[in-house]
């Protein structure tokens, strides 16, 4: 299969650009060819959303139009869902039934209903006479012309938490995926005429770096917003500078799962396994860092270790597969070099730490327990996005919470305690987006999504994602 450019509303050839190919990180084949954008094509899709902001198509629509319109959109999806998971598994090699089931694609049409919703929602300033003889409105405006920017981790998901916001507050998007994974997000602009979103409301180029950087350059975008990494993020804040752009970035994260001695360890090492292997440990939000007080290291170490051995490892549409591939020979290479190092570092590798046997095709790495790294390693500071847990030891609560804290990121962290003054005072003092108390990894389309410190700036997910994408308008009106 071959994908064009989705711009004003209608399949286009690059004007410049290459073909490239996108393949199955399964078996490494080849599923499809698409276009590695150029500069030119940026322009046009810009210009198309910049003429469709312009012209009010959608920005003037009143907000039940637009919140129809979003919600036929959820329906549209919800119809053809096999299909979007089906495509969604070959091209990231996750297991159908976390795409399929409860997962990406029910969670995907859930966020549309919710931004349909949010798209009628009128809260905000109020209006008044806040200096005599003048009366003071508020406009809560579209911010205008937005680009999108995507990772590979959960494509679909990534694409629809950024439109959704977007077009709920009436503004028009260059939509950008991963170069890795842009299948769905291009089979997604098959709905948007049918769904009664204009023509140039949406516009979808593909490409790498440089697509994205055009779009983060260009002047006529008002906003940039990204999923991706840390790295990428402060790229982007630099770039968008130079037009003095808004930027909303959702970025890195080094998730602590912190495990305190009132826990029964045996019990939660089934979710310690799957909240570190979810999405084979390449989500932001995915348990890496367990934190277990000293008392319990032993048994929580044993029991964890089993559990991360037991996690099915294995094709996406074979049964019962709990984790399938990382995305690309690259990625698998960046994991094994951050196990290596920890290891030739001094921690210990309790089980993984390479390629499944039998495992020729497709780009595979085993479940993964280190210990006794130090709390300054790499392997405790960095984002790995594989696999891989550390297990480390605390002392008592405050330890715990100076251990949490202690990396530059901030997305989401969890507390296991039964003690709830304890699980109160801790999650006050931990500087993460999220804290889940006695469990790890649930997110939910009314609930805020985004990072403290360098995992990021604004949220996705909520009413406070489609705030993100307005501006504010002070209208000052002469009583006399
Ligand atoms: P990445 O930063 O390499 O790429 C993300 C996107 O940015 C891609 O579309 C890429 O082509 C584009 N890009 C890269 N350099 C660019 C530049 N200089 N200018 C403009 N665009 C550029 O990230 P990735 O490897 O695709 O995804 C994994 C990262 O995403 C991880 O760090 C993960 O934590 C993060 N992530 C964060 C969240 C969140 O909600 N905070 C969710 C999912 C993933």
């Amino acid at each position: 299969m071959t994908y064009k450019l989705w711009i004003e509303g209608r399949w286009q050839d690059t004007q410049g650009g290459k073909m490239m190919a996108i393949e199955n990180p399964a078996t490494g084949v080849v599923i499809a060819e698409v276009i590695d954008a150029s500069r030119a094509d940026v322009d046009r899709a810009v210009q198309a959303a910049h003429t469709a902001f312009y012209d009010g198509r959608w920005s003037k629509l009143t907000p039940a139009e637009r919140s129809l319109a979003i919600w036929k959109l959820a329906d549209l999806l919800e119809a053809r869902k096999e299909e979007f998971a089906k495509l969604e598994s070959e091209n990231t090699g996750k297991p159908y039934q976390f795409v399929s089931l409860g997962g990406d694609l029910p969670f995907a049409v859930d966020n549309l209903r919710f931004f349909a919703a949010a798209a009628r929602d009128t809260h905000g300033y109020s209006s008044g006479e806040y200096a005599k003889g003048y009366t003071s409105i508020y406009r809560r405006e579209p911010v205008g012309v937005v680009g999108q920017i995507t990772p590979w981790n959960y494509p679909l998901m990534m694409a629809i938490w950024k439109i959704g916001p977007a077009l709920a507050a009436g503004c028009t998007v260059v939509l950008k995926p991963a170069p890795t994974t842009p299948l769905t997000t291009l089979l997604l602009a098959e709905l948007l005429a049918e769904a009664g979103i204009p023509a140039g409301v949406v516009n979808i180029v593909t490409g790498g770096t440089d697509v994205g950087q055009a779009l983060v350059e260009h002047p006529d975008v008002r906003l940039v917003s990204l999923t991706g990494s840390t790295g990428t993020g402060k790229k982007i804040m630099r770039t968008a500078a130079d037009t003095l752009k808004r930027v909303h970035l959702e970025l890195g994260g080094k998730a602590p799962f912190i495990v305190f001695d009132d826990v029964d360890v045996e019990a939660i090492a089934g979710t310690a396994a799957f909240t570190s292997t979810v999405n084979t440990g390449q989500d932001c939000t995915a348990a890496t860092r367990v934190y277990v007080e000293a008392s319990r290291a032993k048994r929580a170490t044993e029991a964890f270790v089993e559990a991360m051995r037991a996690v099915k490892v294995g094709l996406p549409f074979d049964d019962g597969v709990q984790m399938g591939p990382l995305i690309s020979g690259v990625q698998r290479e960046r994991v094994q070099g951050f196990v290596d190092r920890a290891k030739a570092n001094g921690a210990s590798i309790l089980t993984g730490g390479r390629v499944p046997g039998g495992r020729d095709s497709g780009y595979f790495f085993e479940p993964t327990v280190i210990a006794d790294a130090d709390q300054k390693a790499e392997i405790i500071q960095s984002e790995v996005f594989g696999p891989v847990l550390t297990i480390s030891t605390f002392k008592d609560e405050a330890d715990a919470i100076r251990l949490g804290n202690d990396v530059n990121y901030g997305l989401a962290a969890s507390v296991w305690t039964r003690d709830i003054g304890r699980a109160m005072r801790v999650s006050s003092q931990l500087e993460f987006g999220t804290v889940w108390i006695n469990d790890h990894i649930p997110l939910t389309s009314e609930t805020p999504h985004g990072g403290f410190k360098q995992s990021g700036i604004g949220k996705d997910l909520s009413a406070e994602a489609v705030s993100d994408y307005k501006i504010t308008k002070h209208v000052m009106v002469k009583n006399a």
